[in-house]
């Protein structure tokens, strides 16, 4: 028992408002495992590791001690103790977040610790999990799989609103590389699972993209 569902997609589809609403309409837990990646590549920043060098990263890839909040109210990421949720966000944690989760030791490290996690949720009811790999790899069993799209455009709007000091233009072409980035690694954790339902949030509100995921989740 508990429920399970597998919210992937890009950046800027709408990923993490509508998997939080989502949780808290359905009073299940959340977890962004793409905060996961971001806080070890803080750690790995932190720590002068040279992000070019998949050997290096490897070897340490066991080190950061991570402990996630799955309250969709106050989500949120510890690192070896040290509150991240501002500094992950940034550019610079933004710039080298996918040379960190190509690598895979980083990747196996973490779907273990997101498999625990969400099987500690399920005697409480359940939990949203969003990422990019959650439908295919993460929890391939989850009864309700969505992806998200949105068209660039929309994508690049919503993440200009979320930052300070960048444009539409800056944004479009960042995640335009990030995306080329973290398609074309060799697990090509970007593809939507076989039995996922696409759902494109371009002309929709966070509202309308909610009440979507609920109707799909009570089919
Ligand atoms: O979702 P978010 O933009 O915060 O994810 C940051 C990065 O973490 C992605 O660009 C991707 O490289 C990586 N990621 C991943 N697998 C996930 C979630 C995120 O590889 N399940």
């Amino acid at each position: 028992s508990g429920l399970v569902v597998a919210m992937d997609g890009p950046s800027g589809s709408g990923k993490s408002s509508a998997s939080r609403g989502v949780a808290r309409a359905l009073g299940l837990r959340y977890l962004d495992t793409g905060a996961m990646y971001r806080a070890v590549t803080w750690w790995m920043l932190q720590r002068g590791v040279n992000l070019e060098d998949s050997a290096a990263v490897a070897a340490r890839s066991a080190e950061p001690v991570l402990v996630m909040s799955t309250d969709p109210d106050a989500p949120g990421v510890t690192v070896d103790g040290v509150d991240v949720n501002g500094p992950i966000r940034g550019p610079e944690v933004t710039g080298a977040v996918s040379a960190v989760s190509a690598v895979p030791e980083v990747r196996h490290r973490l779907v273990t610790l997101q498999r625990e996690i969400i099987a500690e949720s399920l005697p409480g009811g359940g939990i949203v999990v969003e990422g990019r790999d959650i439908g295919t790899v993460v929890a391939p069993d989850a009864p309700v799989k969505i992806y998200l799209t949105a068209d660039a455009e929309a994508r690049a709007l919503r993440r200009t609103a979320e930052l300070d000091g960048t444009t539409v233009e800056a944004q479009k072409s960042a995640m335009a590389r990030r995306d080329a980035l973290d398609s074309t690694r060799k697990a090509d954790p970007l593809a939507k699972a076989a039995d996922a339902v696409e759902l494109d949030t371009t002309p929709l509100d966070l509202d309308e993209v909610i009440a979507e995921v609920l109707r799909l989740v009570k089919e």
